[in-house]
């Protein structure tokens, strides 16, 4: 019988000038980028934590620490190819990822289709398997202000199948 593997994924960080911004492997056209060790990919880390959860892999931080210089400025889409890898390995592999961006600032549905097209590719997954959703939450402190500091955060749902 088949069965179907859920992982739950969640990760912010805060918006910073200096910084480019990039979503989802996509560079994203603002003043400002994410702050993080790596290059900040909030949506990347999400998706990476959400199937590493499905597999039974632990999480992002195990598999890839942000006190190994090695992962200083790391492109996050790699590491997400590398967690969807470790999924397969497991002879698993993506029934669907469901995302929700939480960003008021800036508008991030005239990226949608490269995001999806640029997962996609990473995954290695025919684009229909992924779905992005953008919320603004205009006050709640969960992609909006954070400590003073505005903040992009995402939350992902994976679901992994049997691979044979
Ligand atoms: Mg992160």
């Amino acid at each position: 019988m088949a069965s179907i593997r859920v992982g739950l994924g969640f990760d912010s960080h805060p918006l910073v000038e200096g910084r480019a911004l990039i979503l989802g492997g996509v560079r994203i056209e603002h003043d400002r980028g994410l702050l993080g060790h790596s290059d900040g990919d909030t949506l990347a880390h999400a998706l990476t934590d959400a199937l590493l959860g499905a597999a039974a892999l632990g999480d992002i931080g195990q598999h890839f620490p942000d006190t190994d210089p090695a992962f200083r400025d790391a492109d996050s889409m790699e590491l997400l190819g590398r967690a969807a890898d470790l999924a397969r390995g497991r002879q698993l592999r993506l029934g669907n990822a469901d995302a929700t961006l939480y960003a008021d600032m800036p508008r991030l549905d005239p990226y949608r289709d490269a995001m999806i097209e640029s997962l996609a590719a990473c995954l290695r997954v025919e684009q229909g398997r992924l779905n992005l959703k953008f919320k603004t939450l205009e006050g709640l402190p969960l992609g909006g202000r954070a400590g003073g500091a505005d903040v992009i955060a995402a939350h992902v749902i994976v679901a992994l199948e049997d691979a044979v």
